[in-house]
């Protein structure tokens, strides 16, 4: 049983992202440049802004960090994201989601340019995805691709099950996995909470994918021996022994499933490290489109 480290995978393909953008400098250009925009003080979405933030020091890219109070209109901030995309020195932008309930999600990922939709989560790039042109895939799909090519998981004629149909995660992992390229070329199933037969299906999957939120849901009589595990699942826990008083838990009870698994993805230090990678890459990208 192999374990996909995310510190391992993460690191390689931040290296790649690091050296090229030091040679950029080196060349007099600019480096790539990441705005993120955190509307509240929301404790989970503080903690992803901050490692997307030091994340991109690491890499040499400049990084803006822009706050709202949670009470900003939704027009002050649709505003931002326009003056935003009409600033050429910025290369991608992002919105941290959640949002307060009176700020349209939709809205404001529309707002995004394309052209800077660095989380992939515009309809014209989601549009492209799903037709196999190039795009901005999704930071946390991207993310786990990066790690199926990292560790050469072996994809091609294999079941996968996708559990969760999200924008952000399930239903661009189902389209990736199905894609014709090297790391797809999976037969896919993709599950929801409608789904009546989950552990036999899940019970199937050469690759199972868990991204439904459920912390510890896939348990080892739901997945068959050998299955390659990808775990999503990022849920705070409450937990007294604790430091901060929780834990971070993720969609598969690891140790049992892991008995079972060829390889497996731990939970932290797993697809939250590559997502930061995917999140990175897409900015780099971004950049190249920008310059030209
Ligand atoms: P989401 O928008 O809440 O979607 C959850 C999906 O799971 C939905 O499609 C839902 O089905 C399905 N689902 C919920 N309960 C289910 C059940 N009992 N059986 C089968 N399907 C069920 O969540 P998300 O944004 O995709 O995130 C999923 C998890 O990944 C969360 O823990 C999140 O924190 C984590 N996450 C991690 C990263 C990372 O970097 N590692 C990035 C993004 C998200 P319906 O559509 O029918 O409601």
């Amino acid at each position: 049983m192999i374990i996909l480290d995310g510190k391992i995978a993460s690191a390689a393909v931040k290296e790649i992202i690091r050296t090229e953008t030091l040679s950029l400098v080196q060349n007099n250009q600019r480096p790539p440049h990441l705005v993120a925009i955190l509307v509240g003080n929301n404790g989970a979405s503080e903690t992803y802004v901050a490692s997307k933030v030091k994340n991109c020091e690491e890499v040499g890219f400049k990084s803006t960090l822009i706050r709202f109070e949670s009470e900003v209109s939704e027009s002050i901030l649709l505003d931002k994201i326009i003056e935003l995309n009409d600033d050429a020195t910025i290369d991608g932008i992002l919105v941290q989601l959640p949002l307060p309930k009176h700020i349209s999600e939709a809205k404001v990922i529309e707002t995004i340019s394309p052209k800077k939709d660095v989380d992939g989560f515009h309809p014209i790039n989601a549009g492209k995805l799903v037709q196999g042109l190039p795009t901005f895939i999704p930071a946390t799909p991207y993310g786990i691709m990066l790690m199926l090519e990292h560790f050469n998981v072996s994809t091609k004629g294999k079941h996968a099950v996708v559990v969760g149909r999200s924008n952000i995660v399930g239903r661009p992992m189902s389209i990736l996995l199905s894609s014709n390229h090297t790391y797809g070329n999976c037969t896919v199933t993709i599950c929801h909470s409608h789904t009546p037969n989950l552990n036999e299906i899940c019970l199937q999957g050469d690759i199972v994918v868990a991204a439904l939120g459920r912390p510890e849901f896939v348990k080892d009589y739901m997945v068959k021996e050998g299955a390659v595990i990808i775990d999503v699942g990022i849920t705070r826990v409450e937990d007294a022994t604790a430091k901060r008083g929780f834990r971070i838990k993720g969609d598969v009870a690891f140790a049992e499933v892991a008995a079972k698994a060829s390889a497996i993805t731990p939970v932290p230090g797993g697809v939250g490290l590559m997502t930061i990678a995917g999140l990175l890459k897409n900015t780099l990208q971004a950049y190249k489109g920008n310059i030209n």
